[in-house]
């Protein structure tokens, strides 16, 4: 039974992949060490849970990745899909950072394996998970509680006290030992996003939100970031951003995962519930767009969408847990679809008419185009023309939100005045919003919570020993 009597060195709020990464490496700076996470054991690991890989920069190939990826290049990669909007300071000390993040990482358990196919064509740049993120989460917290990290599950933060940018103790939900006070020298925050709570999303989306699926974790409602902000740290990030991809409207509401995300836009087209294209499906590679179209199927008429494409290329993308809707002509699969027949006839007899010579690969941008259409397809383009006709529908579905807690190069966080906090950290979700302030490239997610994590955890041990 943890002693809740006891003031711990850190405190860290959460269970994914931050909130370990800052436990373990606190506690190999000699500090005690309390993780509470909001979730029952079973459900430990937030969005972690999830995740296949990790984007690090390293200067030469390794035993799984296929060749260099340097930091010059990772930094132009992040400029592109942010749009500039990222803090250039962090964002490179982050970049320098993950180099060692690859080995550090395997220092407390987790495994590699080589890069999985498809339409990712990550293999140079991202490392995989042996066996997933949960096979990478409990090697975290094997490692965490051979190191003697205390760990409470089903322990919900519900209140933090905190005077003058200096936190004093946190509130649980439930009690423990008959006790809901937890006090702690140092707070590292790794709470995630606000992604699971629909209320809060509806503040920037509208009724919109409630047809939005979340892809991950039920228990990633943004209680503490809430307090944090409320409690006078600076935020960063626009609300509205965030990390969306297509996926099956089929989907359940929460902790979907990957095996419900789509990657065959690039094979298809995409229509609304007017049968009508509404964005250049070729537009770049896919590991750089796929994570627009969460957005793009937002702004369509009621939230949805679907991937049209036929017999030709069923086999050329990573299956997903639900099979494609068929219909032996385009007739009856909008029927199917209950769309328009003819409209989606129209659609397709169009972009069809449109589509020029080329020679097909999906892994360059290749020649493949529309002609006289708007949206154009720009890369890709094949005629859809051998039955039977197929379809995925498809809604919004939130990965994790980007609004977050304002931090310095110590995983500091920084107050409204500018000053940084006395003993408040945070790393990962919680404060993606100073790398990512706007779009995504694969496996940064995990990049953010291991370099901050391990950062905030070493840091917040050192201003405990002080
Ligand atoms: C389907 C899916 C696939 C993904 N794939 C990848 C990938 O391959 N590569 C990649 O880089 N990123 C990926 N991501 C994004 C990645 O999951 C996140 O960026 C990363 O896991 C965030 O880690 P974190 O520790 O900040 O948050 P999380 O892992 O979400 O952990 C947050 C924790 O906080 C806890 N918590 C929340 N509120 C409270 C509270 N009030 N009290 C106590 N505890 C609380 C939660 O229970 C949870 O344990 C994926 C996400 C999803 C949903």
């Amino acid at each position: 039974m943890v002693d809740l009597t006891r003031r711990f060195d850190v405190l860290v709020i959460g269970g994914g992949n931050a909130a370990l990464c800052a436990a373990i490496s606190a506690r190999r700076a000699g500090a005690s060490v309390l993780v509470l996470e909001g979730a029952p054991k079973f459900y430990r690991g937030g969005n972690t849970r999830h995740t296949r890989n990790m984007r690090c920069a390293h200067d030469a190939a390794t035993e799984i990745l296929t060749g260099p990826y340097t930091e010059e290049e990772f930094w132009k990669d992040l400029l592109l899909v942010t749009g500039g909007q990222t803090d250039e300071e962090l964002a490179r000390f982050m970049i320098h950072e993950s180099k060692d993040i690859l080995n550090w990482i395997v220092e407390q358990g987790v495994r590699w394996q080589p890069s999985l196919g498809g339409t990712l064509s990550l293999g140079r740049t991202n490392s995989f998970f042996l066996g997933g993120g949960r096979a990478m989460l409990n090697a975290l917290y094997r490692t965490a509680e051979e190191l003697g990290v205390d760990v409470l599950y089903d322990a919900e933060v519900i209140d933090l006290v905190i005077e003058d940018g200096m936190f004093l103790s946190a509130q649980l939900k439930q009690p423990v030992g008959g006790k809901t006070e937890v006090r702690a020298s140092t707070l590292v925050a790794a709470a995630g996003g606000f992604e699971a709570n629909i209320e809060w999303l509806k503040q920037y989306w509208g009724e919109a939100a409630d047809n939005f699926l979340i892809r991950g974790t039920p228990y990633n409602r943004g209680a503490i970031l809430k307090m944090l902000l409320a409690k006078g740290v600076q935020e960063i990030g626009d609300p509205t951003q965030c990390h969306a991809v297509a996926i099956d409207a089929r989907a359940p509401k929460f902790d979907g995962g990957i095996i419900t995300r789509h990657d065959s836009v690039v094979f298809g087209i995409v229509v609304n519930k007017h049968a009508e294209r509404f964005y250049d499906e070729g537009e770049d590679i896919w590991p750089k767009r796929y994570a627009i179209w969460g957005r793009l199927v937002a702004a369509q008429p009621d939230q949805i969408a679907y991937i049209i494409f036929d017999s030709t290329v069923v086999t050329s993308f990573m299956p997903t847990l639900f099979p494609p809707i068929a219909g032996a002509t385009i007739a009856e699969l909008a029927g199917k679809l209950e769309l328009d027949a003819s409209a989606l006839e129209k659609t397709i007899t169009d972009f069809n008419a449109a589509v020029q010579p080329g020679t097909f690969d999906h892994t360059i941008l290749d020649d493949c185009a529309t002609q006289g259409i708007t949206p154009p397809k720009t890369h890709w383009a094949r005629k859809i023309e051998t039955p039977p006709y197929l379809a995925y529908p498809v809604r919004p579905g939130i990965t994790f939100t980007y609004l977050g807690t304002r931090v310095n190069k110590q995983s500091r966080m920084l107050m409204k005045d500018g000053k940084p906090s006395a003993n408040m950290f945070a790393a990962g979700e919680i404060m993606a919003g100073n790398v990512l302030g706007k779009g995504y490239a694969a496996g940064i997610g995990m990049t953010i919570g291991s370099v901050f994590g391990r950062v905030a955890g070493r840091e917040a041990a050192k201003n405990a020993r002080n």
